[in-house]
């Protein structure tokens, strides 16, 4: 891809790094998914195999946002001039930051929110419901005081997390040797997984089940966050090594639909 949008110098053969882009917040449809009179590609071609980071998530054009969904569930995007038609690969992890609310204090322990409930609304009604649902994992990140800044115990080494990560890629590679999808393609990896597959990989017993039912009941959870809640739960018990899906996997991955909860 990089090659093709001309951006390896001489120097560079191959792109070998998983990419990482992280376009600004002006960008237009175009940069983002490819456009032009000959079809150039956007960021999200240019990010395939790797990371595509959007920070203030909110501030991106509304019409932006839309033309993104399909890209990340096709994993390809197709685009079509009246002389020529051109398909990119569009396969990332799509990373998104955005902040609570416009003065970005809701919900913190230290400050107080200035906004009235219908900014907060409004501020929130950006992010559009079918783009959260594309979106496996939300989490709250809390304001971190000084004292934790400065805090000299340090957490779990990234090294050993990479490890856990790696050897949790390695099992589900070996799952899904033998899979192969509906055009036969392999698949590597439980984001890649249909609901044929889920229905094989992720079975789950009755107090589970129990659980996803009052989850999707309380929470309004679409068809489509349900099956991703049960990817990410299947990728949690991968890096427990577990080859069952627990209750408990199944529960932290609900956390983690935060933002589908109707907080307002
Ligand atoms: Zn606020």
């Amino acid at each position: 891809m990089h090659s093709v949008a001309g951006l390896l110098d001489n120097k560079q053969v191959l792109v070998t790094t998983r990419p990482f882009r992280n376009p600004h917040h002006t960008i237009s449809d175009a940069g983002l998914i490819g456009g032009g009179q000959i079809p150039r590609a956007g960021e999200v071609s240019l990010a395939h195999n790797g990371v595509l980071f959007l920070d203030e998530l909110p501030e991106f054009h509304k019409n932006v946002l839309e033309v993104l969904r399909q890209p990340i569930e096709d994993g390809k995007v197709t685009i079509s001039r009246a002389s020529i038609s051109i398909t990119y690969p569009t396969s990332i992890m799509l990373v998104a930051a955005c902040n609570p609310c416009p003065c970005g204090f809701f919900g913190d322990l230290n400050k107080s929110c200035q906004c009235t409930p219908l900014q907060i609304r409004r501020y929130r009604s950006k992010l559009s419901g079918p783009l959260l649902d594309r979106i496996d994992i939300h989490i709250d990140v809390p304001s971190i005081r000084f004292k934790e800044l400065s805090d000299e115990r340090s957490g779990e080494e990234s090294s050993k997390i990479k490890e856990r990560v790696n050897q949790a890629r390695r099992l589900q590679s070996e799952r899904f040797s033998a899979v192969k999808t509906k055009s036969g393609k392999r698949i590597y990896c439980n984001a890649q997984m249909s609901s044929r597959h889920i229905k094989k990989f992720c079975q789950v017993n009755e107090d589970s089940k129990r659980l996803l039912e009052i989850a999707i009941d309380k929470l309004g959870l679409s068809a489509r966050a349900y099956t991703r809640v049960l990817k990410v739960a299947r990728t949690i018990a991968d890096l427990d090594g577990d080859e069952h899906l627990k209750m408990h996997h199944i529960s932290e991955a609900i956390q983690y639909r935060s933002l589908d909860r109707k907080i307002l």
